[in-house]
């Protein structure tokens, strides 16, 4: 818990704290350009139709493909100025959620075009890790996560997951100065929840239980995440739901600690502690802040950023300056989530 912090008055984005909007062309054009070669191959070679347009009318597929890297311009150009970040993020993350799910309820009546194989799956992140162990095959989707994470480390609990987007519009129902922090060994429920998940699958595939019965024991565990998030994470103005349930969510922080981003505090930081308003992950703490680094649950959002009026929150890759670093991860982030947007569906 950080209690001294409770008492700080400073909630609003400090204007002061905006960065300068360097390479402002540069960035878009990157993301546009990278989302374009991300999904080139797809349109070329996949044996159905990836992107939607396609699959309605033959060609249609490329004025998709050109309006998804217009639209990783326009998410990078916004992520880029730092007090547009939490606004944005939290808009297009919500935006892809929508049209996710969207997509899965008309292919649920029937529309059939509106599917990835046509095969449904449990939209539940959980059973990225148990589906394919239950299944003895099928590892896709881990291997997707992996390598994202590997691109934008834990990003993918931030911009990219199609759950975790109702997780964060239930903690922002609270505002910044009502959060309520958790303990940081609420690290262990997840861990608890990964072994739940994945020795459910083993047994599960070792009594050589039916399909019907390991997918109904998954919908129920998804649908007692629900529960956490209207109840918990809207009271607790947290992201409780992935802090504390989603095994995912785990997995994705610490392999994230593979990838070169960072985020830490540099030595301008006079302590004020602004920013441990910002964070819905718990990540940022006072304890945090005195060591000069996100805790665990960090998953790069950069919501703080705007908080700080001595730009001391800063990403790292490597040797980059920390301007070319989160303009790195802006340009990477924003052309996964376009193509995400573009061929994400069950
Ligand atoms: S913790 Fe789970 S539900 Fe939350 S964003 Fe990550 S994968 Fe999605
Ligand atoms: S990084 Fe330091 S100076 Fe900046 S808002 Fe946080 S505590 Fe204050
Ligand atoms: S520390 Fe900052 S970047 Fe990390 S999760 Fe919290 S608000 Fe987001």
């Amino acid at each position: 818990m950080a209690p001294a912090a409770r008492s700080l008055p400073i909630l609003t984005p400090t204007p002061e704290g905006a960065q300068p909007r360097s390479r402002h062309l540069l960035g878009p054009l990157a993301s546009a350009t990278l989302t374009l070669l991300l999904l080139v191959p797809l349109q070329l070679m996949s044996p159905r139709p990836m992107l939607l347009a396609e699959r309605f009318l033959p060609g249609a597929g490329w004025l998709e493909l050109l309006a998804l890297g217009g639209y990783a311009a326009w998410v990078a150009n916004r992520l880029s100025q730092v007090r547009l970040i939490s606004r944005t993020r939290r808009f297009v993350w919500g935006l892809f959620s929508l049209v996710f799910f969207g997509q899965l309820a008309a292919g649920l009546l029937g529309f059939e075009r509106f599917l990835m194989s046509g095969a449904l799956h449990l939209p539940v992140p959980a059973m990225i890790a148990a589906g394919p162990v239950f299944r003895g095959g099928g590892w896709f989707m881990p291997i997707l996560l992996m390598v994202t994470v590997l691109l934008v480390g834990p990003a993918w609990c931030s911009h990219l997951c199609y759950i975790g987007a109702l997780d964060s519009a239930m903690a922002h129902r609270q505002p910044g100065k009502h959060q309520q922090r958790l303990p940081r060994h609420s690290h262990w429920l997840r861990a608890l929840a990964l072994v739940l998940v994945v020795g459910s699958a083993v047994v599960l595939r070792g009594l050589g239980a039916e399909t019907w019965v390991a997918a109904a024991l998954g919908l129920a565990f998804g649908l007692v995440g629900v529960g956490v998030m209207l109840y918990a994470s809207r009271r607790r103005g947290l992201m409780v739901h992935c802090l504390t349930f989603c095994p995912i969510g785990l997995l994705t922080v610490l392999a994230g600690k593979l990838a070169p981003f960072r985020l830490r505090i540099a030595s301008s930081c006079d302590d004020c502690n602004a920013c441990t308003y910002a964070c819905r992950y718990n990540a940022l703490h006072v304890e945090d802040v005195q060591r000069r680094r996100a805790g665990l649950s960090c998953t790069l959002c950069g919501d703080c950023l705007s908080y700080c009026r001595h730009r001391s929150l800063q990403y790292r890759f490597l040797g980059l300056s920390p301007d070319t670093a989160r303009w790195l991860f802006v340009v990477l982030v924003s052309a996964l989530h376009a193509t995400f947007m573009g061929v994400a569906r069950i």
